[in-house]
């Protein structure tokens, strides 16, 4: 897959003839869902992404997982036990990256601050709250449009090895539950017999199981949303251009592109994954956003492949049926921006998940690996605000973008309606 879009072979230059409604910059899910939540209201949609196509950045071969309940903050008080061996390097599944950048230590410093109890379950609930608003929207979506991208209700366990991560979980699940999560702890005879695979897990202490989590292709959703834009609602797109630039002038915005095309519009929705960031200062938004590299292959299934969605928590890694593939994802390098697979990064995932369930895939007969960065904010709550007149941020989704683009979508275009 090209990723300098750079190099993308010549195509026409875009029309500036009109100015439409809102401009969305980034195709992924959450540019998808953002310009799906404008055009339904009616408003004039125009799609811009340096991509050839949607959905291949961070939402290209994500985890699959639409995770409405298990929306735990990535700060917590449990971390700072793990976070010795984190940053010594001891952990295999989590590495840091350190730097001296002003933005890199500020948004550390402000991660440390948000570990305590009080801030971890207020980020976990606001994230919840937005999760259930993207159930609500995806089903709504998909009760009006036919899209085809593997979606089913697998249901989701998140594995644990030992009584004390499964009661800290246990408490956090109570948490959620008076707040609308669907979630119940399982001993693990009862998580066999829901699920058969998980005999040959090892060292199992317990389960969280949540049965309402689903399971979707976000790639293809990206392709078959984009197919409904196109021939029910008369979007525009313009995939292969770079934005350098952000303008605001009394007209409205404008998008200047690397190759200096200059396309206006009355809004623009800001939905460019990790680059958003760096666009968002251009209009002097500073936004703290750092990248967290994740892997995933995909696999045909194995002879115990789960049907139900796994986390395996100690290792990190997530194990998802998606039609008649398994996907599996997972690692952690916190402040690596570099896009590039590292092979041996990839080989470990490999290693972890054999591990962790020895027959869940063909390990042996792996079709494709893949690197993507998630989008961090320091507290695991994304950005959807004003920015500027005209503009709206929707960014740094993080681990959960897949899962809350459609709810994101639906509020970024509220706010940008208010205005
Ligand atoms: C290994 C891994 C596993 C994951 N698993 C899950 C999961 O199971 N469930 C879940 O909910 N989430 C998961 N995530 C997180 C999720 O994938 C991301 O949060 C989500 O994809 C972010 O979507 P996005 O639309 O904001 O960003 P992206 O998908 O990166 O889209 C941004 C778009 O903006 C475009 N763009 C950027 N800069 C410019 C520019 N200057 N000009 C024009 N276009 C530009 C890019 O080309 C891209 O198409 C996972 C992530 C990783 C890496």
């Amino acid at each position: 897959m090209p990723t300098d879009y750079q190099a993308t072979a010549a195509r026409p230059a875009p029309r500036n003839d009109t100015t439409v409604d809102v401009i969305v910059l980034g195709a992924g899910v959450v540019g998808m869902a953002t310009a799906y939540a404008a055009a339904r209201r009616g408003l004039s949609v125009r799609l811009v992404d340096r991509a050839p196509g949607p959905g291949l950045g961070a939402s290209f071969a994500n985890g699959a997982q639409l995770s409405y309940a298990y929306t735990d903050a990535l700060a917590s008080p449990s971390l700072w036990s793990k976070f010795p061996r984190m940053a010594l390097g001891l952990d295999r599944a989590f590495r840091m990256h350190w730097s001296a950048d002003p933005d890199f230590l500020r948004w550390g410093l402000t991660f440390l601050r948000n570990t305590g109890h009080a801030r971890f379950s207020e980020n976990t609930l606001a994230v919840l709250k937005l999760a259930l608003e993207s159930r609500a929207a995806m089903q709504a979506l998909l009760q009006r449009h036919r899209i085809d991208f593997d979606h089913a209700p697998a249901g989701k366990m998140h594995l644990y090895g030992d009584a004390e991560t499964l009661a800290g979980a246990a408490a956090i699940v109570a948490i959620k539950r008076s707040h609308g999560a669907v979630q119940e702890v399982l001993s693990p005879r009862q998580a066999i017999d829901l699920e058969p695979a998980l005999i040959h897990a090892p060292g199992l202490a317990g389960v969280v199981y949540s049965p309402q989590e689903e399971v979707g292709d976000p790639h293809r959703f990206c392709l078959g949303l984009l197919a409904v834009l196109q021939t029910d609602y008369a979007l525009r797109t313009d995939f292969g251009f770079a934005v350098a630039d952000l303008a605001l002038g009394a007209e409205g915005v404008a998008v200047e592109t690397r190759d200096h095309h200059r396309l206006q519009a009355r809004h623009l929705v800001v939905c460019a994954g990790i680059e958003s960031m760096a666009l968002a200062r251009r209009i002097g938004i500073r936004a703290p956003l750092v990248p967290m590299k994740g892997y995933s292959f995909t696999a045909p299934p194995g002879s115990h492949a789960p049907a139900i969605s796994i986390t395996d928590t100690r290792r990190k890694i997530v194990f998802c049926r998606l039609g008649d593939r398994m996907r599996v994802a997972g690692l952690a390098e916190l402040g690596n921006g570099s896009i590039a697979p590292d092979p041996a990064r990839s080989r470990l995932l490999v290693a972890m998940a054999r591990e962790s369930l020895p027959d869940a895939a063909r390990y042996d007969l792996i079709d494709s690996t893949w690197a993507g960065l998630r989008p961090m904010t320091p507290d695991s709550v994304p950005i959807i605000r004003r920015a500027r007149p005209g503009v709206v941020l929707n960014m740094g989704h993080g681990m959960l973008g897949w899962t809350l683009a459609m709810g994101a979508g639906e509020r970024a275009i509220r706010l940008l309606l208010e205005e």
